[in-house]
This record gives structure tokens, sequence and C-alpha cells, in this order.
């Protein structure tokens, strides 16, 4: 085999300390089977904190949302809730849910595109609704008059901001309202001041650069005079998510996979996909074509930084840094970080069940959990999982490096676990398992189903309790009972 092409996750230490223990990750697959998700609530807890160092260095003030689409889990909501944090619900499912983990209506916002139920629960237990058009935001006012509710405090959703200059392309979102359709947003907003109460602006941009995150924010700022001139006193702006993970451990790993994955297009290689798949690049008569759809795994700025940076730059029409221009207006900063809000929060893991040679020299690790079971490869997200060996294997024997491909348990030719060749320092052997790590944030729970009635994962709450590791089934993780590192 040429030499193997690794792509290591990013381990942090409670993450790296979970991994030491296989006895207990087998103990807990033996009992609860495969696949099995597992989350760290503490960790959580921990990257709140995180976030809130940037306000601090930027003397900031607002309010931390998690996201809670990225991840069902209970535990991981029940813990955010003995945090600063406050919670963005996107249905009226994620609503009760944050309600019953313990988030009283005054931490909770409630995004996205809404029902006409939805919007009924949100201003009767008196959520922050981020109003997702003019529409939303009559219907709104029409349940808050008809059910003689209090006003409801309401931040409003833009999108589509234009850049001064000709360098930042914003692309269309469907949602939010037009910066263009602003003035026509403002009037029903005094409209109906008697039942709702304008506190902020909002933009959600799922992209994850930074210049047209600047225009947005910039974009927002000048909404703001516009609303002041109106008499109207928004203290809020709200900047939504994106700011990403960092989930590989080496970036020349990445730097070194990503020319070979060209080479392998380009026939100057042996592939490193089924099928020689190219992620979005191909060939046409030697030369490379297309462009590469993955995520860049490899993010040294994200998470925190990248919020940091974000402050930190130009505000590109306004100018000076946007932290100065927050500050000096003594506006609210809001996030609503999902995925790096679980960064290092979780582990899928799965048991092998075949480990196959073709032929044709290729060798196939079968997973008891399919490709739904962890969509690292719907969200383009390269990277290894660890191997965790039987207990009592004797590593002594192990083989040298191998290159696999992940297939899993639907009799589907397309249910790779991953499409790319996996490399491993030894070959696996049936009955070690695969821990796919890092994987709290939309990869675990998101897309999981029960196709050929295949079991999805049951999830687990794992804290660390002194020198041990403890557990618990996710739906009986309380921060009271299942006393963690720090409390
Ligand atoms: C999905 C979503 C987020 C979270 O995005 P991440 O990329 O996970 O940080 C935040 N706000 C809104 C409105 C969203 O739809």
């Amino acid at each position: 085999m040429s030499t193997p092409l690794y792509l290591a996750p990013r381990l942090e230490s409670r993450l790296e300390s979970l991994l030491d223990r296989p006895d207990f990750l087998h103990q807990l697959t033996r009992a609860l089977g495969s696949p099995l998700n597992i989350v760290l609530p503490d960790q959580i807890a921990e990257n709140v904190q995180r976030f809130q160092d940037v306000y601090d260095r930027h003397r900031l003030s607002g309010t931390v949302y998690f996201a809670h689409k990225a991840n069902r889990s209970s535990a991981l909501v029940r813990r955010l809730a003995d945090t600063a944090a406050h919670i963005d619900i996107a249905s009226i499912g994620e609503l009760q849910h944050a309600l019953g983990c313990g988030f009283a209506p005054e931490r909770i916002m409630a995004t996205g595109p809404k029902s006409s139920e939805f919007l009924w629960l949100a201003a009767r237990t008196g959520v922050i609704v981020n109003a997702d058009s003019t529409g939303e935001l009559e219907q709104l006012a029409a349940i808050v008059t008809k059910h003689q509710l209090p006003r409801v405090r309401v931040l409003l959703r833009l999108c589509d901001f234009e850049s001064s200059g000709v360098t930042v392309m914003s692309r269309r979102s469907r949602f939010g309202t037009p910066v263009a359709e602003v003035p026509r947003l403002l009037d029903a907003m005094e409209t109906h001041r008697d039942c709702v109460e304008l506190i902020g602006l909002a933009y959600h941009l799922d992209t994850i650069g930074l210049a047209e995150k600047a225009t947005a924010l910039d974009g927002c700022l000048k909404v703001m005079a516009d609303c002041s001139a109106r008499g109207l006193r928004p203290r809020a702006i709200d900047i939504g998510g994106g700011f990403g993970v960092d989930y590989l451990a080496d970036g020349n790993q990445w730097d070194e996979y990503t020319s070979e994955l060209t080479n392998a297009v380009l026939g100057k290689r042996p592939p490193l996909t089924w099928r020689g798949h190219g992620y979005g690049l191909r060939s046409e008569q030697g030369t490379l074509r297309g462009a590469l759809g993955l995520y860049p795994a490899h993010r040294p700025v994200a998470g925190p930084r990248y919020l940091d940076e974000l402050l930190t730059s130009q505000a590109p029409s306004l100018g000076r840094p946007l932290a100065t221009q927050l500050l000096e207006n003594l506006y609210d900063l809001h996030i609503e970080p999902g995925r790096a809000l679980v960064d290092q929060c979780g582990i899928a893991l799965a048991r092998v069940l075949e480990v196959r040679d073709t032929s044709g020299g290729d060798c196939f690790v079968r997973l008891e959990m399919n490709a739904s079971d962890v969509s690292l490869e719907e969200h383009g997200v390269l990277m290894d999982p660890v191997l965790v060996p039987r207990p009592g294997d004797d590593d002594q024997a192990a083989s040298g490096p191998v290159g696999a491909y992940l297939i899993g348990n639907l009799c589907l030719e397309a249910d790779f676990i991953t499409r790319r060749l996996v490399h491993f320092p030894r070959r696996p052997r049936v009955g070690d398992l695969l821990a796919f790590v890092n994987t709290a944030g939309y990869f675990m729970d998101f897309s999981a189903d029960h196709a050929l009635h295949q079991p999805i994962a049951r999830k687990v709450a794992v804290y660390r309790d002194g020198a041990e590791w403890r557990w618990c089934l996710d739906e009986n993780y309380w921060p009271n009972i299942c006393t963690g590192e720090d409390s």
C-alpha cells in the first residue's frame, strides 16, 4: 500500500480521556447496541464559557443562544439550562423540549418559519420571536390580539444585504426579509406596536465567509439607525450561527489529502474514493474541473475565534471594527451557534461486523450502522474514525496500516459511511468499535431513520466523576443528579 493518508480528528482532553477507556465503550455498546450515540454535557458548558470570553475581551454584552437543531439530546439542553446560555428553537417540538428541559420563556427565542400553532405557543409562553417576514409579524399580531396576550418581544430577521464593494457577493437566502423591503416591514412594526415590541434585528447566513457576515452586520447597524429615526428602539443585533468547527488535528494532513485527491481525480495516482468519486472535482482531458464540495475540515479559525475575528474586522461601509460600532451604540450582541457550541460534545460508536477483501483488492469494513446514523458524507466532512480495539485483543499481532471502505447495514449500493478510502493504523477486526468523534453537531441524529427497520442509535450521556466515567440514558440525565466534574 502507498503511504497512508490519515485525517486524524482533533480531540480535546475530555474526548481523549473517554477514548482512553475502550472497556467502558465496549460495555456500553454491549448493553445498548450499535450504533450508539454518546454526548458529553459538561463540554457544552465549557464551550459556552469560551464564547463568553470573547464577549468579555471586546467588553460586549449580549447572549449566546444555542441553535437546538444541531442535536436532539435532552442531556445537552438540560446541562445548558444550568449555564448562562439561552436557546434558539426552530419548531414547536423544540420549543416544548426547551421548556421541559428547564429554560424559562425569557431564555428562549423562536427562529425559522413558523406555523400558527407554533406562533400561539410562543406568544402564550412569552418567548422572543425572531420574525421571518412581514406576513409572520402580522400573523403574530393577530394571534396576540385575538387571545389577548401580552406584547411579544420580536427581532426582525433580515437577508440579502447589499455590499458597497464588488468583492463580496451576498448569496440570496430563503429566510428573512430582504433589506430592500425593510421600510414595509417597519411600517408593519409600527402598525402593530400594541402587540409586538421591536427589541432587535437579526440575520443568519449559512456560510463560512467572514466578509459576507461583516457586510450583514454592517447592514444591520444601518437599519438600527433607520429604526431609531422612526422612534423604534431596538437594542440588540443577533448575528445568527455558522461559526464552524475545526475537525482535524493536523492541517498538513488536510493539505496532503486534498492534493492527493486532486492527483487521483487526474489519474496520477490510484483512486482515493469508491469508483473515483471526486467530491465535486473531475478531469476533462487531463484538466481539473469543478470545485471541491467539502467542508473545510481543518479550520483553525472556527467557533469563538471566528467570532473574535468578525468583531475585530472593519465595518465595511461604516468603518472601524464591528465590535467598536456595537459598543459605542450600546447594542447587545446575540449569537446562535449550533455546530460550534457542540464541538467536542459527542461520539457515534459502531461495531465492526465484517472485514472482507475483494478479488479486486479492496478491503470492506462493514459496520453495524448506516450512512444516515453518522451523516459525515452528507455534510461533506472528512475525518477518520478512531479504532477502539476489543478489550483483551492482542495488539502485538496487529497488521500494518490498511486502507478500507466503510460500508453500512442497508442493502443499498449507496450505503457507504464514507465514499472515501479510510486509512487505519492496523486492520480493523470483527468486534472492534469505530468511534466517529465530534459528531454531536448535525451528524449523529439529524438524519437518522428506521430504513429497513434498522434501529436508530440510543443516546447516552457520560460524565466524569473523579477518575471514573459514568453514564445514563440521555433522557435520564439531569444536572443535579448526574453530578459531573464541575458540580
Ligand atoms: C441552523 C441555524 C443556526 C445554527 O447554525 P450553525 O451553523 O450550526 O452554527 C443558527 N440560527 C439559525 C436561524 C439557524 O437556522
